[in-house]
């Protein structure tokens, strides 16, 4: 008989459920399978679930995971069974010149998680993945274990969006979108050293937890207005850097609004229709740099795990809901109507 698991599946745009599915296990030698403790729902899934981008029906869904190694394939030396790890959204080889050179999320050898939400996931390159957190689920509370669970993608991706923008001490940062990764982006403006960041956001529980994370100011002007209004905070020059988290045109047309000359535009968030001119950058001096984030390299070599691990930074406060596997359909309404910043499934 084939053992199974329960997994939340994508009937169609608007409509989520739970079925048995047969348990992911290790496929090739350098496999993990990893039992998940907590997954959560991200923003990318609710472009599916709003019917904006396509997604097949009656498939898994998810990318966001954090658990415990269960079993290992022949070749897996850094993994063992029992290890706690993060998953990062992306896998990855970890040892061609992508992945050493820190851009892990776009290792030719790699892809991207699509069946996160679920009992288990199966882990492929998983020494080139798995980021190993020190003890066991048991040793962390709630708070901590959804912070590691913001490692395995929003953190990191902000993370990048500060990084990409080139964010540096007594910088005047711009922070589109105040979903998670926003959120995220405002912190890690502020661990890079910005000392004015401003939020855009219209939402005052979002508002809160920016100003939690450092946000100097918040703007919630949309299009030539929040242009003119940061163009005012500036004397006229524009922001320093500008960290794009959202990925429509919209935004992208207010980034480059307010971008001072020489800056850089890092963006994170996944390009929906956005056109960028090549004479108006080029007059600008305008960067414009980003793309998925090397989350691994962020989570060791940046030093998000530590700073999860040693509580200076709390980045789970961007988990405002909280769920168990059969209310997934909830999970999700309540982040597509905006009740929940974002929604993390326990197990
Ligand atoms: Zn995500
Ligand atoms: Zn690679």
């Amino acid at each position: 008989m084939t053992e199974t698991m329960k997994a939340a599946i994508f009937v169609k745009p608007g409509e989520m459920t739970v079925r048995e599915v047969p348990k992911a296990r290790v496929e090739q030698p350098g496999d993990a399978l990893v039992r998940v403790v907590r997954a959560c729902v991200c923003g990318s899934d609710l472009w599916y679930f709003r019917g904006v981008s396509p997604h097949p029906q009656n498939s898994q869904i998810g990318h966001e995971s954090i658990g415990v190694v269960e079993q290992v394939g022949d070749e897996v030396t850094s993994v063992q069974p029992g290890d706690f790890v993060v998953l990062p959204f992306p896998y990855s080889c970890g040892k061609c010149p992508v992945c050493e050179a820190g851009f892990e999320s776009v290792c030719p050898h790699g892809g991207y998680f699509g069946a996160s939400q679920a009992e288990y996931v199966r882990v492929p390159e998983a020494d080139g993945t798995c980021v190993k957190v020190p003890g066991s689920p048991e040793d962390y509370d709630d708070e901590t274990l959804a912070s590691l669970l913001t490692i395995a993608d929003v953190m990191s991706t902000g993370y990048h969006a500060a990084v990409s923008a080139e964010v540096r001490p007594g910088y005047t940062a711009v922070v589109m979108g105040d979903g998670a990764v926003g959120l995220c982006g405002v912190l890690s403006a502020k661990m890079l050293g910005a000392s004015r960041i401003i939020a855009m956001s219209r939402h005052e529980d979002r508002a809160a937890v920016a100003r939690e994370f450092g946000a100097t100011d918040i703007v919630p002007e949309r299009d030539q207005a929040a242009i003119d209004r940061v163009l005012g905070m500036t004397g006229g020059y524009g922001a320093d850097a500008v960290l794009e988290c959202v990925g429509s045109r919209q935004s992208f047309d207010t980034a480059l609004g307010l971008i001072r000359r020489g800056g850089v535009i890092g963006r994170v968030g996944l390009p929906h229709d956005v056109e960028i001119s090549a004479e108006g950058t080029f007059y600008g001096n305008i960067g414009i740099k980003g793309g998925p984030a090397p989350v691994r390299h962020y989570d060791l070599k940046a030093g998000l795990l530590d700073a999860v691990v040693n509580h200076e930074i709390d980045p789970g406060r961007v988990f405002t809901g909280v769920y168990d596997l059969d209310h997934i359909q909830e999970a999700y309404e309540a982040m597509d109507q905006r009740k929940v910043i974002k929604s993390l499934i326990r197990f």
